[in-house]
């Protein structure tokens, strides 16, 4: 490779940053999405990216099924540049659209912020997320949202992280009161003091006033000598006892640090956008066939995390997403299709911004491009030019939804086999089977209500089978170490029915965490995970 060219892709690594948010709904993921976005000047209003929602609403015709239920189906990906900075945020889907991708999203970043409300502490979906963040090893940068309003107490939920998922906490900035009596944030490493005013109507730009903590006018500007002396007192606690900043333990996903702030009022994002920039992880390498594979490996590289279906039978298109792991991306390049080996010709690339589709002619690792998809690829699948390689393949992730799915229709057999399968490698929905030899019809395991009722539209719209869906009381999926043999040592096991993954592997479902942990109570050396490795 030529020398400009290994500078080009270096400078572009060490230039950006790519992260998604894990959060539980109403955590204000939306809102703080739409305050960083102002920063890095990619949309001028607040509001606009819910306002593009509502006009993609009413517009679009990329899927029907998104319109009738006016949801978004759709995770994309927002780019924007701040201080020489590219960022690339990948949107984590929410809400009723929660699903698997939100998860394999996940896989493609390199960085994680985990956004909390600070009246609710840690959530469930929060708790899932953080699981595939902490398989993976990567950083998570913590944000407490809603400072102006009341909620717990600072202490308590630095307390709940460690306890609950065992991450060291390291308070970067402290909160001075909250509610009404939201005073502002204490930066411990500038040892500053930004004051929080709220405006008007507290609906516009919070403005902060920034002052050193030794500042004689902070006990009067705070207009509160208990918070005065409490943030005395609270710095000297964080001082004496809290933890050190450790960034090779933040890199590792070992410690988070934790930020303070009103998403809402924009206040504290701003700060905390420079230190994640500060602290962040730029693009890493990826394990593959071949070792690790170092983002300035000479040649192109990448691996497909989502695929998305066009489910309007006018634009029966695919969009493949790829994460570029390595190399430079550009237009009209030929790379090989590892798992078929075929050669393809990326004609058609795009860039995801915000909900429009925009063609491109470079990417570099770190960034996500959408390939329209002829029908070839599948999750995990690796592209690369050079000497083949492959990545290790995006696991399967706890399925929650489970249900049998019948065809009623005999003379639609081959239809809905061909569906099912198509559909599954997809990575539309997990397919199992029971142990029962009387029972065939697979049961749809998903993480999400969405995928289950994706799949039997998309069935009956393009593969023209109707078919009858029977939920299954299950809520719990976990896999078995060891496999078979593991499970046939522990002889038999209550409150579980066990079947079959497409891999052939035990997968044990249980209809709630009460019979999922009395398992492990009863038989403490079966081990379980609730995510499993792709078989390569
Ligand atoms: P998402 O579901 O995580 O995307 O959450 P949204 O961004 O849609 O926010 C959920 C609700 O919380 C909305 O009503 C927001 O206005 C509100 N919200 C978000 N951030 C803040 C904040 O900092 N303070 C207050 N008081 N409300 C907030």
């Amino acid at each position: 490779m030529s020398t400009e060219l290994h500078t080009e892709i270096s400078q572009a690594v060490v230039q950006r940053r790519n992260f998604a948010i894990i959060s539980h709904p109403d955590a204000g993921k939306t809102t703080l999405t739409e305050k960083l976005l102002l920063y890095g000047g990619a949309i001028h209003e607040a509001g606009s990216v819910k306002a593009r929602r509502a006009q993609k609403k009413a517009t679009s015709d990329w899927m029907e099924m998104e319109q009738q239920r006016g949801i978004s189906i759709t995770s994309t990906v927002l780019q924007f540049v701040y201080q020489g900075f590219h960022i690339n945020l990948l949107d984590t889907p929410g809400h009723q659209d929660f699903s698997e991708d939100t998860y394999r999203t996940l896989t493609a970043a390199d960085n994680a912020v985990m956004l909390i409300d600070v009246a609710k502490g840690l959530e469930p979906q929060t708790k899932k997320l953080f699981e595939v963040c902490k398989m993976r090893g990567i950083p998570i940068f913590t944000f407490v949202n809603k400072l102006d309003r009341p909620g717990r107490e600072p202490l308590n939920l630095l307390d709940e992280i460690e306890q609950e998922l065992g991450l060291q906490t390291y308070a970067a900035n402290w909160p001075i009161g909250m509610g009404d009596r939201f005073k502002g944030i204490y930066d411990r490493h500038q040892e500053k003091i930004h004051l929080f005013e709220r405006s008007a109507h507290g609906s516009r730009e919070a403005s902060d006033t920034i002052i050193d903590i030794g500042d004689i006018r902070l006990e009067e500007l705070l207009l509160d000598k208990d918070l005065y002396y409490e943030l005395k007192n609270d710095i000297e606690l964080l001082d004496g006892v809290g933890e050190e900043m450790d960034l090779a333990a933040i890199h590792n996903g070992q410690m988070t640090p934790v930020f303070f702030g009103s998403a809402m009022t924009n206040f504290g994002v701003e700060l905390f956008l420079k230190y994640f920039l500060d602290y962040a992880l730029k693009p890493g390498s990826y394990s593959s066939t071949e070792g690790d594979i170092p983002p300035t490996y000479p040649e192109f590289s990448g691996f497909v995390f989502k695929l998305q279906a066009n489910m309007d039978p006018k634009h029966r298109d695919r969009v493949a997403f790829i994460r570029v792991c390595t190399g430079k991306f550009e237009k009209d390049m030929t790379v090989v299709h590892a798992r078929t080996g075929r050669n393809i010709r990326l004609s058609r690339p795009q860039k995801l911004f915000a909900q429009e589709r925009v063609s491109i002619n470079n990417a570099y690792p770190g960034d996500v491009i959408g390939l329209n998809n002829p029908g070839m690829f599948a999750i995990g699948d690796t592209i690369y030019t050079g000497k083949k390689l492959e990545y290790e393949g995006i696991p399967y992730f706890s399925p929650e939804l489970f249900a049998s799915l019948r065809n009623p229709n005999p003379s639609k057999f081959k239809q809905f086999q061909k569906g099912v399968s198509e559909l599954r490698e997809e990575g539309a929905v997990q397919i199992m089977y029971s142990l029962d030899e009387a029972k065939r019809d697979p049961i749809l395991a998903s993480v999400g209500q969405l995928q289950l009722e994706v799949v039997q539209f998309r069935l009956q719209n393009e593969y023209g089978v109707e078919t009858i869906l029977e939920v299954l009381p299950y809520s719990i999926a976990r896999w078995v170490d060891g496999g078979w043999e593991a499970l046939e040592k522990v002889g038999r096991i209550f409150n579980t029915t066990t079947v079959k993954d497409i891999e052939e592997r035990p997968v044990l479902l249980f209809r709630n965490e009460w019979n999922c942990q009395q398992l492990g109570t009863d038989h403490p050396g079966l081990k379980l995970s609730s995510i499993a490795p792709v078989v390569i």
